[in-house]
């Protein structure tokens, strides 16, 4: 076993929460090293098609359990810019009584921050990644300070061709607030409407770490370490300060890489099964987990959608996997005429033929698969509908007896709704399939399965106000060892029913700054 040179931060992931904190601390003068699991993607390796794409999405295994599993693999990312190397992009904020669920509703939990605290940091990751939007249209419904720095996305037909439909409803809709470049930014191009996002933009349009946070911070000297699996932090003698990290590099071999402060950003699933896996005498029920609540507290968002087939050509293949147009307008959480929870709208995603297309009719295959695409590459368009999840102890990450190839105990995650979610996600598809239908398409059904699909990872290591109720306190740093951080939507008491990266990287960006702040309070 090696030992390294002791660094101020050692950071486990290269995504976006791992970046912005490399980023923050590299700015205020920290030396940083980043122990990324997979390799350093460059944008000419990143290649437009669907079987390629299936290389960059590798990532450890989960044992899986429960009833509706999310599984980890389709959410998490390898390598560096995590999974928003090939993310959709779409890049919505929470609402404000997201933040009081507890509070307003007596179900769930409350954030130990509000919507106000986090609106700035918001306003600046618009900033620093770019987004193309319309925040005026989206005052409607909550309050945007700022303005994007980008007008939206050029539409195309299959979002579109929803819009008189809404309208009909009373539903207003307003662009996707999109995480890629409808004009050239930073010195990144614009995009080209091809709707490749989802296995990595290899013009640099599509915001990404290696374009943004990691750039920077690699620009001031931050160490990128490839391929460096992290299995443990390491403690001093009392527990209460962390050391360092063990990690095995490139060759299997053992590393040892010492810090002054350690940041887990491993994504929500691997996160707490590296902390579960750090236990020391002072710490045996796992690192920084006196209360039991490591690996609690587990969501996902259900996924509904209505699926609806056009005579005419909708131009799906134009566009980009973020979505054209969404709403807010049946977020309410009282709203569902059963169950509870938010519901949110998104429409106008680009397809491709194999998770798209043929995955839109899983019960077809030879000749009829082959004459439903030839129809469907000209005619299929799909509406989302996103519902939120409330929090349970019970749905968790836990390790289990087995150990992966690295001789490390693998973890397992246990998941499944509860009736509220089950319910919202029926009226979700009932209102879609209403809303789609009076666009007029050919024909319109719904996506099928007895139980929602699962969509995010979000929780496990929740924030909050104390150590009696979470993990960490709203800036991401371990009630039980002040020079340990934590980043991710691990640290999220409720999830809203809105993809997570965005209020990812606001609470990052407060988190780290929080830390380089009071770094000699922080530091070992
Ligand atoms: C197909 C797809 C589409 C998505 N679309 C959207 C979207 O439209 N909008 C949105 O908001 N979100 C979207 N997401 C989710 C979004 O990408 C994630 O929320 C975000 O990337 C999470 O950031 P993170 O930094 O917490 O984790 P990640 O991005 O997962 O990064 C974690 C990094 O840690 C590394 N790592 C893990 N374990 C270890 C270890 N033991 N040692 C060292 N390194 C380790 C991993 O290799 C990875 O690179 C999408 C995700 C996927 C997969
Ligand atoms: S659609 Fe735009 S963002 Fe997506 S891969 Fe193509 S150029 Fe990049």
């Amino acid at each position: 076993m090696a030992t390294h040179e002791k660094v101020d931060v050692a950071i486990v992931g290269a995504g976006p929460a791992g970046s912005i904190f490399a980023d923050v601390l590299a700015r205020a003068g920290k030396k940083v090293v980043v122990l990324e699991f997979g390799p350093d993607w460059n944008d000419n390796e990143l290649i437009s098609s669907e079987i390629w794409g299936r290389r960059i999405k590798h990532a450890p295994q989960f044992q899986l359990a429960g009833r509706n599993n999310p599984g980890h693999g389709s959410n998490a990312g390898w390598g560096t810019g995590g999974s928003m190397l090939h993310w959709f992009a779409n890049m919505p904020r929470l609402m404000p009584i997201d933040f009081k669920v507890k509070s307003l509703y007596g179900k769930g939990l409350d954030w130990p921050i509000s919507y106000d605290d986090l609106s700035p940091y918001y306003d600046r990751v618009a900033a620093d990644v770019g987004v193309s939007g319309d925040a005026a249209q989206e005052r409607r419904w909550h309050p945007i300070a700022k303005d994007y720095p980008m007008p939206p996305l050029k539409s195309f037909r299959h979002g579109e061709i929803f819009r008189d439909a809404f309208k009909a409803r009373g539903i207003p809709l307003a662009p996707t607030p999109t995480g890629i470049n409808s004009t050239e930014y930073k010195g990144r191009p614009a995009c080209i409407n091809d709707g490749w996002c989802h296995v990595g933009c290899p013009i640099g349009a599509h915001a990404t770490p290696q374009w943004t946070h990691l750039k920077e911070a690699r620009a001031r000297g931050t160490e990128l370490r490839p391929f460096s699996y992290v299995t443990r932090v390491l403690t001093n003698a009392a527990g209460d300060r962390a050391t360092g990290v063990e990690y095995y590099d490139d060759k299997r071999e053992q590393q040892v890489q010492p810090a002054s402060a350690v940041v887990i950003a491993a994504y929500a699933a691997e996160t707490p099964r590296i902390m579960l896996n750090s236990k020391t005498d002072k710490h045996p029920n796992g690192l920084a987990n006196r209360n039991g609540l490591v690996g609690k507290y587990l969501m996902c968002h259900s996924g509904a959608n209505v699926w609806a087939m056009f005579d005419e050509d909708v131009q799906n293949h134009m566009g980009t996997t973020s979505t054209q147009f969404m709403s807010y307008e049946h977020y309410d959480k009282r709203r569902p005429k059963k169950g509870f929870g938010s519901a949110w709208y998104l429409m106008g995603a680009a397809m491709k033929p194999n998770a798209n297309i043929a995955g839109s009719r899983p019960d077809l295959f030879g000749k009829p698969l082959d004459e439903y695409m030839r129809r469907a590459v000209r005619g299929l368009t799909r509406l989302n509908v996103y519902g939120e999840v409330m929090p349970h102890a019970e749905n968790r990450v836990e390790l289990s007896g087995d150990k992966d190839a690295f001789g490390l105990p693998m973890a397992r995650i246990i998941h499944a709704y509860d009736q509220d979610a089950i319910d919202l996600w029926n009226n979700s598809l009932d209102e879609g399939l209403e809303i789609v239908k009076a666009a007029n398409p050919k024909e319109a059904w719904k996506a099928g399965g007895a139980a929602p699909g699962t969509i995010h990872l979000i929780g496990g290591t929740i924030m909050g106000t104390g150590a009696d109720n979470s993990v960490t306190n709203s800036f991401g740093q371990t009630h039980e060892v002040a020079n340990l951080y934590l980043g991710g939507a691990g640290l999220f008491p409720t999830e809203g029913s809105v993809n997570p990266t965005n209020t990812i990287m606001a609470v990052t960006l407060r988190g780290a700054e929080q830390m380089a702040k009071n770094w000699s309070a922080i530091a070992s």
